[in-house]
């Protein structure tokens, strides 16, 4: 496989589902080899998006292609990727070894040769010990990596995965996400993954694609994406910044790039209205002019060393190539 087999993109890719446009004439490159989350709030585009790759959906108008070949219309088998599904769907009366085969006798492949795949995937995902088991004894960590390797048994181009993480509770979702991220390493293929969390997407995206209202916002480098956020949209969602409306325009400032300093000494005045006490940190919400708010997140031992209250007057401080432009 070269490393420009696995190219996905899309081309002017639509889905409407009568009146409602859902993804709405999406254009996107998605890099090769690449951990890319395509991140956003509930009913912005983003299953849709997945599903119309992985062939689970038709596309209303637009193409995909893989590999530089139109994979719009093939039937899911025969795109060269694969779906792993949030609820992971697996056969209640199969074991294991068999859900992970499930896809290869459904070609015709051998039992010899099936049972061979099974095995050389449950290793990969260490589950060879638990082959015979039933998908319902075993754990959702457990159930999420049988659902992995069966979908990994085609030898997708591309990954497809749709809130992979959701059904796990949080110290699980930790976890599996550093083995998700670990296994697109070792396999050196795209994995797409849909997600609302940002968290989740600064965990383990190379790249980030952030949808809303059935249009990709902005999309980059996860870090990019967060330090630099192009809309209020994305600033406010990506979460850690200000949106502030200035004289000159409206622009993004991270909180933890706010300093306090005596009233009049500061780029602006302000007045403190709570104080947040938060381990590591303190949040520091102020009022400035135009009755808008401001969060200072300083470090605990900054904020103690100079402690304030509800209702100081302060200056508020930051370096200017901090601000960021909103275009909207
Ligand atoms: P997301 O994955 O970001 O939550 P979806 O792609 O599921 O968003 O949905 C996008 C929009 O399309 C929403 O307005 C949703 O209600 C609508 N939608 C999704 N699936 C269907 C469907 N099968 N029939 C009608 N509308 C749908």
């Amino acid at each position: 496989m070269s490393a420009l087999s696995d190219d996905l993109e899309l081309v002017k890719v639509t889905k409407r589902y009568g009146a409602t446009v859902a993804v709405d004439a999406v254009n996107h490159h998605f890099k090769p080899n690449s951990y890319t989350c395509l991140l956003g709030p509930s009913g912005c585009g983003k299953s849709s998006t997945l599903r119309m790759m992985a062939g689970h959906e038709s596309i209303s108008d637009g193409s995909i292609l893989l590999g530089g070949k139109d994979i719009s219309h093939l039937p899911p088998a025969k795109r060269g990727t694969a779906m792993m599904f949030q609820n992971y769907a697996l056969f209640p009366h199969l074991s294991v070894a068999e859900n992970v085969a499930f896809s290869l006798k459904m070609k015709g492949i051998d039992p010899g040769e099936r049972a061979k795949k099974a095995g050389e995937m449950l290793e990969l995902v260490d589950l060879s010990a638990l082959a015979d088991r039933l998908p319902d004894q075993l754990s959702g960590g457990q159930q999420q990596r049988v659902a992995l390797a069966r979908a990994l048994i085609t030898r997708p181009q591309a990954l497809l995965l749709d809130e992979p993480l959701s059904a796990l509770d949080p110290f699980l979702r930790i976890r599996m996400r550093s083995e998700l991220k670990k296994l697109q390493r070792e396999l050196g293929i795209s994995f797409l993954h849909v997600t609302h969390g940002q968290d989740e997407a600064l965990a383990l995206a190379d790249e980030i694609v952030v949808m809303n209202n059935a249009v990709i916002e902005q999309a980059g480098p996860a870090r990019e994406v967060f330090n630099a956020p192009k809309t209020a949209f994305v600033a406010q969602f990506m979460g850690g910044h200000n949106v502030i409306a200035l004289a000159d325009g409206k622009y993004a400032l991270r909180s933890d790039a706010v300093r306090l300093t005596d009233v009049g000494s500061g780029k602006m005045d302000a007045h403190i209205t709570a104080v947040e006490y938060q381990g590591t940190h303190v949040s520091v919400l102020a009022r400035i002019a135009g009755d808008q708010e401001v969060t200072a997140l300083l470090p605990d031992d900054v904020f103690f060393a100079k402690p304030r209250n509800p209702g100081e007057p302060i200056g508020l401080l930051w370096d200017q190539e901090n601000l960021h432009t909103l275009t909207m």
